[in-house]
């Protein structure tokens, strides 16, 4: 409403135009509605805000929409993963084959366990880990592989179980993009022993930060409770309860990592809509592919057959060569006609810390082909159609402007 559209001849505020928009498009602006805001209202009242029945439920509403047999709340994706190589019982001296183009969170849970990652280049299309490449990385060491389901596209799980088990390697699936993904009529996160989900809020539901682990092994459900909540007996939150005092034993040194009744409030309302908001997601997606065809970039490949793509992210390839400027000078321009923009990722081997990780004959061609041309672009349920042909203007001003 407030909005002074342009057309795609306009000039860029970069080089002194008007902005597409006079509000600034906040990126992965998360969809909350009227059924969650009252459900945390209500939790507020009841007096029972820590970790309580509804935790319980919604890992229980979870465990059926993934078509597992446990689901374990945490509060992070990041404790997920944490926990999960910890339930796997890896640590010192093993290593973790993982993919380079991800967020720091996927490395650390493998260095905070003691064992070292080691990256396995990318498809540089899919954006996802190239199974070809984590077979060049296996050594005796090698105890276990976390592939990425990048955006929301599935890995190719066939190829990579099928080296899983040839090499005796445990899989935990990164499925913080994921939770609608399917390979193969398999749910992601079902692939490996355990899956790790991501609530935070940019996420495709959110319950203001959160996680989940799945899992079908009962062994490794019971130390995920137990490692999530201090390292005491199982269930202790129902020591509060009103069906008799229980003691609590502590059996190891645990984290504080529980899912709360005011996150969990959140999520058993938003898991219910997560198919309607991946099927709005669709349709601005596909408003991209059509509005940003005829110009200097490459937009996501088509899903594959037989698979569910979670459509999380919406990252663009800008071809560098028909540009007089480079991605970081298009990231700004558009910043500055009130868009708001992500990079997904810089790829980890990029950033200082992670070279103490990397062998001297490491490269990551993709990775880093990735790395200076991408941009992801506003995708959330919340979005209109609207907000999304903003998007396409600028850019289409962006890169007629600066087209070599
Ligand atoms: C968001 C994200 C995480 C971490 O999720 P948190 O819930 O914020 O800890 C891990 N891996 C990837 C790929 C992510 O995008």
């Amino acid at each position: 409403m407030n909005r002074a559209r342009s057309t795609s001849s306009g000039i860029p505020v970069i080089a002194g135009g008007k902005p597409v928009r006079n509000d600034f498009l906040v990126f992965g602006v998360p969809q909350i509605e009227e059924d969650e805001i009252q459900e945390v209202v209500a939790t507020l009242r009841s007096g029972w805000i820590g970790t309580g029945p509804k935790v319980n439920r919604f890992e229980r509403q979870f465990a059926k929409y993934k078509n597992s047999q446990y689901a374990i709340a945490v509060n992070s994706c990041s404790a997920a993963l944490h926990l999960s190589f910890l339930a796997l019982g890896i640590g010192s001296g093993d290593e973790v084959i993982t993919t380079p183009m991800s967020f720091g969170a996927t490395a650390n849970a493998i260095i905070h366990t003691g064992a070292r990652p080691v990256f396995a280049d990318c498809d540089r299309k899919t954006m996802n880990i190239d199974p070809a490449e984590i077979v060049k990385k296996i050594t005796p060491r090698t105890k276990a592989i976390l592939p990425l389901h990048f955006a929301g596209r599935p890995c190719p799980m066939d190829s990579i179980m099928t080296i899983a088990k040839k090499h005796n390697l445990r899989v935990i699936e990164d499925c913080a993009h994921a939770i609608e993904t399917k390979f193969k009529g398999t749910s992601a996160g079902r692939f490996g022993e355990v899956g790790c989900f991501s609530f935070y809020v940019t996420k495709n539901i959110i319950t203001g930060e959160g996680g989940m682990v799945i899992t079908c092994d009962h062994s490794i459900a019971e130390k995920l409770k137990i490692f999530a909540l201090h390292g005491m007996s199982q269930d202790a939150w129902k020591r509060f309860s009103d069906d008799g005092y229980k003691h609590y034993t502590f059996v190891g040194a645990g984290y504080k990592y529980n899912m709360t009744d005011m996150q969990a409030s959140l999520g058993i309302h938003q898991l219910p809509r997560v198919d309607r908001y991946l099927e709005k997601r669709r349709l601005l997606w596909e408003r991209y592919d059509a509005g940003l065809r005829n110009l200097p970039l490459l937009t996501p490949p088509p899903s594959e057959p037989d698979t569910v793509h979670a459509r999380h992210l919406y990252t663009i390839l800008l071809d560098l060569d028909q540009l007089s400027v480079n991605r970081d000078f298009v990231l700004n321009a558009l910043t500055k006609e009130n868009i708001g923009v992500g990079v997904h990722y810089i790829a980890l081997h990029m950033h200082p810390f992670y070279k103490q990780f990397l062998s001297s004959e490491d490269r990551f061609p993709n990775a880093a082909y990735v790395s200076e041309r991408t941009i992801s672009l506003p995708l959330s349920a919340r979005l209109t159609e609207e907000d999304i042909e903003d998007v396409i203007v600028a850019l289409n001003k962006i890169l007629s402007h600066y087209r070599r």
